[in-house]
């Protein structure tokens, strides 16, 4: 069940690990073939208003998709029967059964209708000032030929440029002919002056067609450990950004929906027809065991070192490399999923 009729659009800018093509046994060619699959073999970082550099790998190291054909190829491919275009809009327990919104009856209710999830909200979530989220806002537009010609980002070389507080960064990532541009940060306070900052210094540094349209979109999201979301009881659990599991560093979010979704799969085949809350308990255990326990609250580094803390660490190549790029953004030390 989706609110949304199919394909429809994401806020999203698209970017996917290669653990997420693994996970998904996506047919490469057959879906290249047909849709926007732009491989990333190089990164361009910074900070806004500073010096960047490139970082290039031997490999392909990511992949640029489109949401909108995406997610309409996976769902179409599970072959699941539908219903589109239509929210949840009440879910009530009779006995061991769900009643959802009047008309359907099931025993397990997987919520997955991301941050807002009603299901999420069913188990208490409370989206909003109660949590800690990440606020992002992006475009995605297909250039004209002559904005082809204006734009300098490469399509195998997404760019990344921090803010001076490292609590968030914007980027700029070009797959084919269509460029995607946004900002996230943490918190809700400053994203449209962010942003706006942002554009006007990609635009002013001549990366993006001066005619770049600037109708952004946002959404919100979580990341993993920073707030915890009840995430199963008896007949219902959570998946992907319903169950705030984003990276925290990146921002990722498809790779831990996507893998999320496989964990729950399997505790659910597992569980038989029985699925009460303790005969589901192996899902939260494995999500544990991929994403690790929720972190520690970090030690507030102050406020009036961080511009300088950050225009040392992103001007240096190893740091950028290595930590930046490898661990934070591409998780080089985790490897694809594998469910036991
Ligand atoms: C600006 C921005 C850029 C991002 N860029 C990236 C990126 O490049 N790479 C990356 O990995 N992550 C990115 N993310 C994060 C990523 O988009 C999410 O983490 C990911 O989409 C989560 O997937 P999901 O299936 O859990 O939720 P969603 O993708 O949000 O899907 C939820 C679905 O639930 C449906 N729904 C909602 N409410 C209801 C309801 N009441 N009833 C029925 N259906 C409902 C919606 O229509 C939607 O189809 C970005 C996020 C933002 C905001």
């Amino acid at each position: 069940m989706d609110k949304a009729d199919f394909p429809r659009d994401k806020v999203c800018a698209g970017w996917i690990t290669p653990e997420v093509v693994a996970a998904l046994q996506l047919d490469v060619s057959a879906y290249a073939g047909k849709h926007v699959f732009q491989p990333i073999t190089a990164i361009r970082t910074g900070l806004i208003d500073g010096r960047d550099l490139e970082t290039r790998y031997a490999d392909t190291v990511s992949y640029g998709i489109r949401r909108s054909e995406f997610d309409d190829y996976l769902l179409l491919r599970s072959g699941a029967r539908l219903r589109l275009g239509e929210g949840l809009t009440s879910m009530e327990q009779r006995g061991s059964r769900w009643i959802v919104n009047g008309s359907l009856s099931t025993p397990l209710i997987v919520g997955a209708g991301g941050h807002f999830c009603p299901v999420a909200r069913f188990l208490g979530a409370r989206p909003g000032a109660a949590e800690s989220a990440v606020t992002a806002k992006e475009t995605e537009f297909e250039m004209t030929p002559q904005q082809i010609d204006d734009c300098k980002v490469r399509p195998d070389t997404p760019e990344l440029y921090f803010s001076q507080d490292l609590k968030g960064y914007g980027w700029c990532f070009r797959k084919g002919r269509h460029l995607n541009i946004g900002l996230g940060r943490e918190g809700h306070q400053g994203l449209g002056r962010q942003l706006k900052h942002f554009f006007d210094f990609i635009r002013e540094r001549g990366r993006i067609p001066r005619d770049t349209p600037d109708d952004f979109h946002g959404h919100a999201y979580l990341m993993h450990g920073r707030t915890q979301r009840k995430l199963l009881d008896d007949g219902v659990l959570l998946v992907g950004d319903a169950a705030g599991l984003a990276y925290p560093q990146s921002g990722e979010g498809i790779r831990p929906a996507v893998e999320s979704g496989l964990m729950a799969a399997a505790s659910i085949l597992e569980a038989g027809e029985d699925y009460r809350r303790e005969k589901l308990a192996s899902y939260p255990a494995r999500l544990t065991e991929r994403f690790g326990k929720p972190a520690a609250p970090r030690k507030a580094f102050p406020e009036f070192l961080r511009p300088l803390l950050a225009r040392k660490l992103m001007d240096n190549r190893w740091f950028t490399r290595n930590v930046v790029l490898d661990r934070w953004f591409l998780h080089a030390h985790q490897a694809e999923l594998q469910i036991g």
